[in-house]
């Protein structure tokens, strides 16, 4: 006898008792029941729309930054990009120069030939920032600290600023996370997180989100690109993501204690030039961050004393901290940024970008101290 097709499709189909499990379940459908009525009883019907996981994420971080809602993305770029995609041809937006890399690329390439006006300033300078501003203005958009030169901008002054052109301030709160920065609390209007970094802190998972202060027209336009254009984070990623969340203060606070230990090392080692980091005392970024950030993150650059062949042999010579892009994981990261940039970088080929992980602070300080040792 053989068993119906009917009963390999139904078999041991429960009806949705997850055993009182204590973590959310991860759910992969990708579609969802429509009662007799034709309504969903879920409040869910594809996938693409929404999910369970994802509207967890997008709950706990809209509650974490301020804002009312939140729309998670298949990574950082595609939460950034989205608030660009809601522009009109013509538009004008103000981005700060030194914004994350893969932003300021496709602005420049792709977001020009449909007809978007951008101004690159330097966002530290207030009255740079509203010489740029004009009637057109709709976008200020900043990051802060920026990566990789650490520079801290003032939220509260620039939210004033694009408000009086009825402009939104954008927010890419990646390197400092909620824990240490609420952009909303101080004025800006959209937060936008690459959460591969510190909120997923494993480096396994690939996403971003936007999270708006208020409900507008431009953030209904972003939920629907987000549905519409679909580069939304899969059920699976959406659950490694929000994973990190009950872990994230005490992650970022450790990371962030040796981060502040280990650029102090380095701003007295004969061997750098120079430290960038917020945390210290004479960057000049200091002051402003002790205003509107209650720790420092654990990233921060330094220039080599020599060129690009000296940082190249610095970051090559490093056996604990790994060689690789990216930060916000339980693994120390080291690289020469200039060359993870490319043709096009303003970055100094003696710049090396560090992202301080969870081990012993002493082993970091030992393995850095090595590989500076590589050069002399
Ligand atoms: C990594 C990063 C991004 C891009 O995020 P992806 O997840 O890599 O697409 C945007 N902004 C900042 C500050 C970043 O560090």
């Amino acid at each position: 006898m053989t068993v119906s097709d009917t009963r390999f499709v139904h078999v041991g189909r429960t009806v949705a008792n997850w055993g009182d499990a204590v973590v959310e379940p991860i759910v992969l459908a990708t579609t969802f029941l429509r009662a007799a009525d034709g309504s969903y009883p879920s409040g869910y019907e594809y996938a693409r729309d929404g999910n369970p996981n994802r509207a967890y994420l997008e709950r706990a971080m809209a509650n974490l930054e301020g804002g009312v809602e939140a729309a998670a993305f298949a990574s950082g770029m595609a939460a950034a990009l989205a608030i660009f995609q809601t522009l009109r041809p013509g538009d004008h937006v103000v981005v700060s120069d030194d914004c994350y890399f893969g932003v300021r690329e496709a602005l420049q390439h792709d977001f020009t030939r449909w007809g978007l006006d951008i101004s690159f300033v330097d966002a530290t300078n207030l009255d740079a920032v509203a010489i740029c501003t004009r009637r057109n203005t709709r976008v200020l958009f900043v990051e802060t600290p920026s990566n990789p030169f650490l520079r801290v901008c003032d939220i509260a002054a620039l939210a004033n600023i694009a408000h009086s052109c009825h402009a939104v301030l954008v927010c890419d709160n990646s390197l400092a996370t909620p824990v240490f920065q609420n952009p909303l609390l101080l004025g800006a209007d959209f937060v936008v997180h690459s959460t591969t970094k510190y909120i997923n802190g494993h480096h396994d998972a690939q996403g971003g989100i936007v999270v708006s202060r208020e409900s507008s027209e431009r953030w209904e336009s972003i939920v629907r690109l987000q549905k519409t254009l679909g580069a939304v984070p899969s059920p699976f990623n959406c659950w490694l993501s929000s994973r990190g969340l009950p872990s994230l203060p005490c992650r970022v606070r450790q990371q962030s204690a040796s981060a502040s230990v280990i650029a102090s090392h380095l701003d007295k080692h004969r061997l750098v030039d120079r430290v960038l980091y917020p945390g210290l005392a004479s960057n000049a970024s200091h002051q402003v961050a002790i205003g509107q950030m209650s720790g420092f993150g654990s990233v921060f650059s330094f220039l080599v004393s020599g060129g690009g062949t000296e940082a190249k042999i610095v970051t090559a010579a490093s056996r604990l901290l790994l060689q690789a892009t990216s930060f916000g994981g339980a693994e120390s990261l080291i690289e020469h940024r200039a060359s993870v940039e490319g043709a096009g970088t303003n970055v100094p080929q003696n710049l090396i970008r560090v992202a301080i992980g969870l081990e012993d602070v002493n082993d970091v300080i030992e393995d850095l101290d090595r590989a500076l040792h590589a050069i002399q």
